[in-house]
């Protein structure tokens, strides 16, 4: 019964839901890991194994492994082929999805059905999509799409507000402003969130979600390879070969790890029959990759810039989330630039935890509507907060009393609010009059407040025109731009039904709605005539129909093996 949490990681992936306690307990499969390498290995047309075995496989069959496939999530184009088959992002992630099902049904006894799945802020509404689909295709109904820092957040503050009446008398501030900076295996995200009492809100996001670990790893595993090239001229460059570059990228992924608690390492690198000792120490990996530092400081500095128009004038903490911030260099950078004192916070696991406290909210809020508009006490489709407030308390007592969760549990449930804002602009491409040209007009900015919907009016540009073609665009660098090449076209499509007899300018409404979960519904409204038209999408980023059955039945044939 529980909704699952689950956070699937660039690099590895975890699953968690709350205990009879109420805490989020991560739940380990037969391996007895609490993480999974979020890695699949094709072993042949109908089997796959996921997880420590796969990656184990990645140096000797690289070209079946397919590893950071989140980096490809939102791109429809991108195929892992193996085996003759071509496998989506979402296909691939679903198949990691399933492992973690497996393992939570091992670890509970109960195979979950419903689950929470964590995505990075920064992703866009077509990652977001991918998202979900992947957890269909694992049979998954997917409650929401959580953004992980919200979920590290809300781990963090479980023992904050859990019991919040008592917070002042312990002398602690009832409200306090955070700053994760979460930088995982591929993406970083910065978020500044504001902890109050029973709420918690995003303040602003930024982020990229093309920068994490794996970016360390290439330039440590370059500079291997030019150290190997130079003290071996004979023998051939490992990059040049699948093999001895998945090899090398491992090695350099060791290396850094070491590099965290030691000074020194001295990586050997074989290949083409050559072999060599090349040492490695931390001042040296800093300085090859301080330009990825700065640019997650960069983008930090960003983030507390907008959170500062916001009124947040100082943040009271740093929690560092994702494996990468383990690197010395990160706190130590943002105490020295920034002038904050960081703390690592559950690196590993915060995600997922945040993810089941999330998963269990969204569980008891739905049994509480349910009973509240069993009885009448709340209309269809209306907010928990329109049922009066000791309905309500009733209410999440005989939840509490019919499923045998303690009443506190129930309560916080509904009364703990997650306010969030949106990561990135979206508009509709329209012809600017004085400029003479299409350019993208914003209806949505990055960091508006979430849930949203916003309406935009144009004119039609003839009389009796019965179809207006619209061009949905999502922003994609850090500003606003006017140059339709820097957005990133999400629907190309058509408004239809616009009944004849009008003139040239009668107005059609554009509206965006965007949900908690950040993604977005477009709809299309005729003014005059006063009747909602029909928006068809010709061309979309997301798979298609068909699409989706085809791998549905791909999927269907392929069975999980231990590695
Ligand atoms: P995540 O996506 O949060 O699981 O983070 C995985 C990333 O963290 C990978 O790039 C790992 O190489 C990196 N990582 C994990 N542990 C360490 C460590 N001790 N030092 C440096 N990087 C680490």
């Amino acid at each position: 019964m529980a909704v699952h949490g689950i956070d699937l990681g660039t690099t590895n992936s975890a699953i968690a839901r709350t205990g009879p306690d109420g805490r989020p307990q991560v739940l380990a499969g037969m391996s007895g890991e609490e993480t999974t390498p979020s890695v699949v290995l094709f072993a042949s047309a109908g089997e796959h194994v996921v997880g420590q075995g796969a990656r184990r496989e990645a140096r000797l069959d690289p070209e079946h492994v397919c590893a950071l496939v989140k980096r490809r999530m939102g791109d429809s184009e991108w195929r892992f082929v193996a085996h003759g088959k071509g496998w989506s992002a979402p296909a691939v992630s679903s198949l990691i999805l399933k492992s973690l099902v497996a393992d939570a049904g091992y670890a509970t006894g109960e195979q979950p059905t419903s689950a929470v799945i964590t995505v990075p802020a920064y992703f866009g509404d077509e990652e977001r999509r991918a998202t979900v689909l992947a957890g269909t295709y694992a049979g998954l109904d997917v409650v929401d799409v959580l953004s992980e820092p919200i979920a590290a957040a809300l781990a963090y503050g479980f023992g904050r507000l859990d019991g919040s009446p008592d917070l002042a008398k312990a002398g602690r501030p009832t409200s306090e402003t955070v700053l994760v900076y979460d930088l995982g295996g591929g993406t970083f995200d910065a978020t500044v969130i504001e902890l109050a009492d029973r709420r918690i809100s995003v303040l602003a996001v930024e982020g990229d979600h093309q920068l994490g670990g794996a970016d360390w790893d290439e330039r440590i595993a370059l500079h291997l390879a030019r150290a190997f090239c130079a003290e071996n001229p004979a023998a051939e460059d490992p990059l040049d070969d699948s093999a001895g570059a998945q090899a090398l990228v491992l090695s350099a992924e060791r290396a850094k790890h070491q590099l965290s608690d030691v000074d020194r390492t001295d990586v050997v690198v074989a290949h083409d029959g050559a072999r060599s000792t090349i040492s490695l120490t931390r001042t040296e990996l800093e300085d090859m990759t301080a330009s990825l530092l700065r640019r997650t400081l960069d983008l930090t500095r960003a983030c507390l810039a907008e959170a500062a128009r916001r009124g947040v004038a100082k943040v009271d903490s740093v929690l560092l989330v994702g494996g990468s911030s383990r690197m010395p260099a990160v706190a130590a950078a943002l105490q020295k630039e920034l002038d904050l004192e960081p703390r690592l916070h559950d690196p590993d696991l915060a995600v997922a935890r945040g993810a089941a406290l999330y998963g269990e909210k969204k569980e008891l809020e739905r049994m509480v509507g349910a009973d509240l508009r069993t009885r009448g006490r709340l209309r269809d489709g209306a907010p928990l907060e329109d049922a009066a407030s000791g309905d309500l308390d009733e209410s999440c007592r005989r939840v509490a009393d019919a499923y045998g969760v303690p009443l506190i549990q129930v309560r916080r449930a509904v009364e703990i609010t997650v306010d969030t804002v949106v990561s990135r602009g979206f508009g509709v491409l329209a012809v600017n009059s004085m400029a003479g040209r299409l350019e993208p007009a914003w209806l949505v900015h990055r960091n508006d407040r979430l849930p949203i919907r916003t309406s935009r009016s144009f004119g039609t540009m003839r009389a009796d025109q019965t179809e207006i073609e619209v061009t949905v665009v999502e922003q994609q660098g850090q500003a606003e731009s006017s140059r339709p090449e820097d957005a990133k076209i999400l629907i190309v499509g058509e408004i239809t039904g616009i009944p004849p007899g009008y003139d040239e300018g009668s107005e059609v409404r554009v509206t965006f709605q965007m949900g908690f979960d950040g993604v977005l519904h477009v709809t299309a409204f005729h003014v005059d005539a006063g009747i909602p038209l029909t928006l068809t999408a010709t061309t979309g980023a997301t798979l298609s129909q068909a699409e989706v059955a085809r791998e549905r039945d791909q999927l269907g044939r392929t069975r999980r093996r231990d590695g």
